[in-house]
C-alpha cells in the first residue's frame, strides 16, 4: 500500500474541504478512486463529519449513454438527480470532486448532442451553482490519474508503468512525499501566496510590464479595484479551505481595454482538442490585433472569434518559474495541473470577484467597469526562467515583482 494515498485523503478532507464538525460531505468521484474514496470517508469521520455521501461517475459509461440514448431523453434531467444536489446544500453539505476525465473522452460524439444535454444538465442546476460560485460552502476539485489519461501524457510508457508516472506527478504537484506532512506542507504554501496576494493588493498597481527573451514585451493594465487571490479561500461564513489542489497561481483581473504589445506563448494551448504551438499574440487597446502560431493557427483564430470579447484579455496571473509543476516539465492536458505551470493570461471572460463588488455586477456593468465578459475563458502559458515582471503604481513608481522568472517583491 502506497501511504501517500492516505495522506492524499487527509490533505483533500483537512485542507482541501476543511471539513467541520457535524457538517455532511458529499465526494463525487470517478468509479475506479473506490480505495481514495474510502480513505476520503474515514479521514472526514475523524474530523467529525456527520455523514458522508458519495456519488460515482464513470467517463466509459458516460459514453456508452451518449452512444445508446436519444438526445430528447438523455437531456431531460431527473428531479431526484436535481433533489439530491438541493438536499445536500440545503444541509450545508461541503462538496469534495474528484476528477479523472479522459483527454477525448467524447470526440466522436455529436457536438450538437452534447451541447443540448450539457445546456439542460447547466440550467436544472443553475440555481444552485450560487452556492460553491460564491463560496457559501467550502469545495474542493482533485485529481486522479486513469490509464487512458497517463498514457497521453507518457507516450512512451503504457498501462501501470504510465498510471506510477502519472501518480508521481500528482504526488509533487500536490506536495506529498513519503516523508513529509503535507497539511504542513499546505499551511507554509497558502501563507506564501496569501503573502503575495496581500503584497500585490496594498501596492494597487496600475499596470505590469512582461519581458523576456523571446520576445514577449507587454504591458498589462490591470482594472480599477482589482482584487488578486490565489491559494486558500474563505466561505462566506468564514472557513478557510482550498478549492483547486494543486494551485500555485496569485491571479488578477486585466483592465479590458489597457493591454498592448506582444505576448510570445512558452507552452502549447489545448483548444478543443488541437493543441496550438509556439504561438504569439499582439494586443492594442486589449484587443489581439495580429497573432501567428507554428502549428493549428485555425484553431486559433477559432478561439478569437467565439464572441467579440474572446480576443480580449480576462485574467493575469503570476507563478514562480520555481515551483513543483513548472519544474516537472510536463503537459498534463488538464487545466488544474497546466494553469500552475506558469504565468498565464487567460482570453476570454474574467472572475468577477477579482474585482471590488464584482460579484454584485451584470454583464453590461462588469463591461463598464472594463471587465471582460465572454463565453470561454481559455488559459496560455507565457511564464519562462528569464521573466522580469515591473510594476507601475498610480503615482508613477516602478517596482521589480520578477525578476529571472520568480517574485523577488
Ligand atoms: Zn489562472
Ligand atoms: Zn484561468
Amino acid at each position: 500500500m502506497d501511504l501517500r494515498l492516505k495522506k492524499y485523503a487527509k490533505l483533500a478532507i483537512r485542507q482541501g474541504v476543511n471539513i467541520q464538525k457535524g457538517q455532511p460531505l458529499v465526494i463525487n468521484a470517478p468509479v475506479e478512486t473506490v480505495e481514495l474514496v474510502r480513505y476520503c470517508t474515514e479521514e472526514a469521520y475523524l474530523a467529525g463529519a456527520s455523514k458522508v455521501d458519495v456519488i460515482w461517475a464513470d467517463d466509459k459509461l458516460s459514453k456508452l449513454h451518449y452512444e445508446n440514448v436519444e438526445t430528447e431523453i438523455l437531456k431531460k434531467v431527473s428531479q431526484w438527480r436535481v433533489d439530491q444536489h438541493k438536499d445536500s446544500i440545503d444541509n450545508k453539505s461541503a462538496f469534495l470532486k474528484i476528477v479523472s476525465d479522459i483527454p477525448g473522452n467524447l470526440k466522436d460524439i455529436d457536438p450538437i448532442k452534447l451541447r443540448e444535454v450539457n445546456k439542460e444538465m447547466s440550467k436544472a442546476m443553475e440555481p444552485y451553482r450560487y452556492y460553491t460560485m460564491a463560496n457559501v460552502g467550502q469545495w474542493c476539485i482533485i485529481a486522479v490519474p486513469n490509464k487512458e489519461w497517463a498514457e497521453i501524457i507518457f507516450p512512451d510508457l503504457k498501462g501501470d508503468d504510465a498510471v506510477k508516472a502519472l501518480w508521481e506527478a500528482i504526488y509533487k504537484s500536490v506536495r506529498i512525499s513519503n516523508d513529509n506532512d503535507p497539511v504542513k506542507e499546505w499551511d507554509e504554501h497558502n501563507e506564501e501566496l496569501r503573502k503575495h496576494n496581500e503584497l500585490l493588493n496594498n501596492y494597487n498597481f496600475k499596470s505590469l510590464h512582461f519581458k523576456n527573451g523571446l520576445g514577449t514585451d507587454l504591458i498589462v493594465e490591470l482594472a480599477n479595484n482589482h482584487i488578486w487571490a490565489g491559494g486558500c479561500d474563505l466561505t462566506q461564513s468564514g472557513i478557510l479551505f482550498n478549492p483547486n489542489m494543486p494551485t500555485e497561481e496569485t491571479f488578477t483581473m486585466p483592465k479590458r481595454t489597457g493591454v498592448n504589445g506582444k505576448v510570445v506563448a512558452t507552452k502549447p494551448l489545448n483548444y478543443q482538442g488541437k493543441l496550438i504551438e509556439n504561438f504569439w499574440l499582439r494586443f492594442e487597446n486589449g484587443k489581439v490585433v495580429e497573432y501567428h502560431a507554428d502549428k493549428e493557427e485555425e484553431a486559433l483564430k477559432n478561439l478569437l472569434e467565439v464572441d467579440e470579447n474572446s480576443s480580449y484579455l480576462g485574467e493575469v496571473a503570476l507563478i514562480s518559474h520555481e515551483s513543483p509543476i513548472s519544474n516537472m516539465n510536463i503537459l498534463f492536458f488538464n487545466t488544474l495541473f497546466d494553469e500552475n505551470a506558469s504565468c498565464h493570461l487567460a482570453l476570454g471572460a474574467a472572475y468577477p470577484n477579482n474585482m471590488k463588488d464584482g460579484e454584485k455586477m451584470n454583464k453590461e456593468e462588469l463591461l463598464a467597469h472594463d471587465c471582460n465578459v465572454s463565453m470561454v475563458h481559455s488559459d496560455f502559458m507565457f511564464g519562462s526562467q528569464d521573466m522580469s515582471i515591473m510594476g507601475q503604481t498610480h503615482e508613477g513608481i516602478e517596482v521589480e515583482i520578477f525578476k529571472n522568472g520568480n517574485f523577488c517583491i
